[in-house]
């Protein structure tokens, strides 16, 4: 019976998933943003269903599950589809992700871990050249940063135990962008132009470039018919597709081809897990937050930092004041502090995850926090057998992809994903790109004679600060989806979002609005072009080490009010929309 009416449900989405024009954008009433710009989002409200998807085509391909009664996670892997399509810089096949699922019949979650892994060859030494670590751009695009991709056997493995829809179902927005090519968006665009390493590789240099080798304008329509059979075939025969097979030894044959080689083999890929995780959940007021454990920090981190607010009544004190950014600043040196230290691939190390949670370590750091004067750089705590962490060189580039999706049944997921930097290792591989996600591993093996825990070894997953993020209420009521891309950024994102909602009450919307500021235990981080900006003197006055930078966060935002229904809001610094019924 059940088998009958999931086929009825396929024939009928592949048959009917209409595509809309780019220009069609729920919750913007501007065109889409440069890579640099801003655009006024409007809060969009819905009764059923919402998603929150970086790019209109990915959400719309996310609501036509929605409303052919797929579920939350169906939603999910239809938006990463697409968005491998037209968002290649930020995420795909090629890279990895963490996604939180949440049961509303159950009321469990899942941590689902699709983060890349170190290929069996790799060594901590991997990234030094003459006892010294190559250069962090050459690191990137090269064949060394490629982590075995992540994601897609990760959704396979989530889609097993929650999906709704069959798989196949779920690619045909996707293939129809494939067959038919779709406009290419400004942001994208505006990335291709400025990139300089992506047209060295000549298979991506085909691809987003034209024969002259001028790069693809906004509105140009790009084909990609080679990831079109990728996926296909893919939505065929399943993950072992792309695992096992001729698209796992052209990703190898790519790895090795490059002038800076990788080390990657199909054994490596064949041999790939995703990893069904505990949730890692804190209360920050009465709210539980709940999200990725390591080996991400992103959680943990963001946890460790609403631990020592919590005691300033920040409801009180104005949305991005000068008072709430001193806070905000000191409480983001104290915890990532300790995320630099300590966190890793907990395959590996045993990351001291309870002590540095613990209600009365946070109260004793919170103390060290005053409010007239900055920390300037905070110390870690110290805690005897854990391991010491080398250096920390993520970036904010703008890549890695938000999706967030709530359904009619209340299931929903948050779903961060990334390829690392924009375009990855930039190489291209059969019309997707691979990830650089091993350069967020420790480019030095150690440090002051200690070794480092978020070193590379075989096997290893690079620690990451990718924040999917579920929020429920006293009562156990589940009321936000959210997260970020940002690079080690995205901690002080999310944690600003969660203040912006539970503190401030500001809605979906708002929060997302919100300029970024916040500190990772280096100078004080304020997003150039905002009212942030215009705090640097008195923060400087306060001891502050201050920088003022473009802060390109993508928070996507749903909000679930009980009894009124779901609010969503997209960053207004990408091009992300709320689409919802
Ligand atoms: N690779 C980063 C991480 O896992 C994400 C990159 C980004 O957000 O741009 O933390």
């Amino acid at each position: 019976m059940r088998l009958t009416r999931v086929i009825r449900i396929t024939t009928l989405l592949l048959a009917c998933v209409a595509l809309p024009a780019r220009a069609q954008s729920d919750g913007a009433d501007t065109p889409p943003e440069a890579a640099t710009g801003r655009v006024t989002k409007h809060l969009v409200t819905a009764k059923r269903h919402m998603v929150v998807a970086a790019d209109p085509l990915a959400a719309e391909a996310g609501r036509a599950m929605l409303r052919a009664g797929g579920n939350a996670l169906d939603a999910a892997i239809a938006v990463q589809m697409v968005l491998n399509m037209v968002e290649p810089q930020s995420s795909g096949i090629g890279g990895g992700g963490f996604l939180i699922h949440y049961d509303a019949k159950t009321r469990r979650m899942a941590a689902w871990d699709g983060r890349e892994t170190a290929p069996a060859a790799a060594t901590p030494e991997r990234f030094l050249v003459d006892g010294k670590p190559l250069r962090f751009g050459d690191a990137v695009a090269s064949g060394l940063s490629v982590g075995v991709p992540g994601v897609l056997a990760m959704l396979e493995a989530a889609h097993r135990a929650h999906g709704r829809l069959p798989w196949q179902a779920l690619f045909a927005p996707a293939l129809r962008l494939a067959d038919d090519g779709f406009p290419v968006s400004q942001r994208l665009a505006e990335l291709i132009a400025s990139d300089t390493l992506l047209s060295k590789n000549t298979a991506a240099r085909a691809l987003f470039h034209h024969p002259d080798g001028t790069p693809l304008r906004a509105g140009e329509t790009l084909n990609n018919p080679e990831l079109g059979r990728v996926l296909r075939t893919i939505s065929r025969e399943g993950a072992k597709a792309f695992y096992q097979g001729d698209i796992a030894a052209d990703i190898v044959a790519a790895v090795h081809a490059h002038m800076r080689p990788g080390d990657m083999t199909v054994q490596d890929i064949a041999a790939y897990q995703p990893r069904r995780r505990e949730v890692l959940c804190s209360v920050y007021r009465t709210q539980h937050i709940c999200g990725m454990p390591p080996p991400s920090s992103g959680t943990a981190t963001i946890a460790m930092m609403l631990a020592m607010l919590e005691r300033f009544p920040l409801a009180k004190m104005k949305p991005g004041s000068l008072e709430a950014v001193h806070l905000f600043s000191e409480a983001g040196r104290l915890a990532y502090a300790d995320r630099d230290r300590y966190l890793a691939d907990p395959d590996f190390v045993t990351p001291p995850l309870a002590q540095l949670l613990d209600r009365n370590y946070l109260a004793r750091r919170s103390a060290l926090i005053r409010d007239d004067r900055s920390l300037g750089t905070a110390p870690p705590g110290d805690f005897a057998g854990a391991q010491a962490f080398g250096d920390d060189h993520t970036a904010a580039l703008p890549s890695t992809t938000q999706i967030s999706v709530v359904d009619d049944d209340g299931n929903a997921v948050s779903f961060t994903s990334s390829v690392e930097s924009a375009f990855g290792s930039r190489i291209l591989v059969r019309g997707f790109l691979l990830n650089n996600q091993l350069t967020d591993f420790s480019l030095l093996p150690s440090s002051n004679g200690m070794p480092a825990a978020n070193r590379v070894e075989p096997g290893k997953r690079p620690r990451s600060s990718m924040a999917p993020t579920l929020v429920f209420d006293a009562q156990n009521r589940l009321r936000y989806v959210l997260g970020s891309p940002g690079g080690s950024m995205i901690i002080n994102y999310v944690a600003k979002t969660l203040v912006g909602l539970i503190d401030w009450k500001l809605d979906a919307q708002q929060a997302a609005d919100l300029p970024n500021f916040g500190s990772r235990n280096r100078t004080t981080e304020l997003e150039a072009g905002t009212a942030a900006e215009d705090l640097a003197p008195q923060l400087r006055a306060r001891g502050h080490a201050v920088r003022v930078l473009p802060m390109s966060s993508g928070v996507h935002v749903i909000a679930i009010t009980p009894g009124k229904g779901l609010s969503g809001g997209a960053d207004p610094r990408r091009e992300g929309v709320a689409l919802g019924d």
